[in-house]
């Protein structure tokens, strides 16, 4: 008798954690990737086939101005799963990814670059990882590649700082996700037009697992992020998840009203006592101070003030100016 309980309380526990199935959507911005994205496709699609994952593919042209697109396109034609847009010009790699995730109506979702640079090998173990529940499960640099040691310090910094002032941490963190139907229904009740893919993806929360790989050197092709447009992407990130910098001016501003205090009260004592200053150093250095943290206090409100006058305009996040499914066009 107590057999048979036992049995029946392990059947009951096997049915609630009943494996998930379903088609993932690989969400890919492809930007001037025309010459090898085709390969790319390839072995991403081998090892799917390889461990039988139902799949599609959604492939977002980025505004290349090579052959891109007609790859694309070709790729689009020659297979029905998979789904080619284009976009009416580059919008960077985070409006290409918005599209692709709206895009998207499959139970689960993969974002990944187009130069094997995020290893396909994993995406098994990802899915496996979602099938048993996790909802997010994200890819974590356990190494940054080959990157110079200023991009890594600067990413360090970057990165502390992020996770010191805002309630996410993004310390090695990748676009290399795996995104349950749940997350990507979260993601799209944000509405803000400047998106951090990242910030978004670790801010939803749910339940998550992190998957450490190490990122492959491209083989072919060249990185699109230039040092400033790193810079643009990390002024972004931070000002929409942190507004710490605009509480330093106040606190800052405190500082100075105090120091100002002191200083003023030790002159205002020697005029009154008689003793002669001696010169103009005191004045430069209060002007010099003054004048270069009222100046950087008002560029940070400006960082912020551009971003409110991005925000309310609401323009799209992007523009789709081709969209190819099934060998027909949709857009
Ligand atoms: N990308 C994009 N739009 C851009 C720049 C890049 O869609 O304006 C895509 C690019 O095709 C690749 C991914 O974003 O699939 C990552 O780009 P890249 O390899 O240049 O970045 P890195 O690996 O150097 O960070
Ligand atoms: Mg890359």
């Amino acid at each position: 008798m107590e057999q048979i309980e036992n049995i029946q309380t392990v059947t009951s526990h096997l049915d609630k954690v009943q494996v998930k199935t379903g088609r993932l959507a690989i969400v890919i911005p492809v930007y001037q990737e025309g010459n090898h994205i085709r390969a790319s496709i390839g072995e991403i699609r081998r090892i799917l086939i390889e461990h039988c994952i139902d799949y599609e593919f959604i492939l977002v042209d980025d505004g290349s101005t090579d052959n891109t697109w007609e790859q694309l396109a070709a790729l689009a034609c020659e297979n029905k799963n998979i789904t080619a847009l284009r976009l009416t010009r580059n919008f960077g790699k985070e409006a290409a990814v918005c599209a692709g995730l709206e895009y998207a109506d499959t139970e689960v979702l993969l974002v990944m670059d187009s130069d094997l640079q995020h290893p396909p090998e994993l995406i098994p173990e990802m899915y496996r990882y979602w099938q048993e529940g996790y909802e997010v499960v994200e890819g974590i640099k356990s190494d940054r590649g080959k990157e110079g040691v200023f991009y890594k310090f600067c990413s360090e910094i970057f990165y502390r700082f992020l996770s010191k002032t805002s309630s996410i941490d993004l310390k090695n963190a990748s676009d290399f996700k795996l995104l349950d139907k749940k997350v990507i229904e979260a993601w799209k009740r944000m509405p803000e037009r400047t998106t951090f893919f990242r910030g978004m993806a670790a801010w939803v929360g749910f339940l998550r697992k992190q998957l450490a790989f190490e990122v492959r050197n491209r083989t072919t092709g060249q990185s699109k992020w230039s040092f400033l447009r790193l810079l643009k992407l990390a002024v972004g990130a931070m000002t929409s998840y942190t507004t710490v910098p605009l509480h330093f001016i106040t606190i800052m501003g405190f500082i100075m009203f105090l120091l100002f205090l002191i200083l003023g009260g030790q002159t205002l004592y020697m005029k009154l006592s008689g003793q002669a200053l001696d010169g103009f150093t005191t004045v430069i250095l209060l002007l010099l101070i003054i004048g270069s943290s009222v100046m950087i206090s008002l560029g940070i409100i400006g960082i912020y003030l551009s971003k409110i006058y991005h925000e309310v305009k609401g323009r799209p996040r992007y523009l789709i100016a081709d969209g190819i499914r099934e060998g027909e066009k949709i857009c």
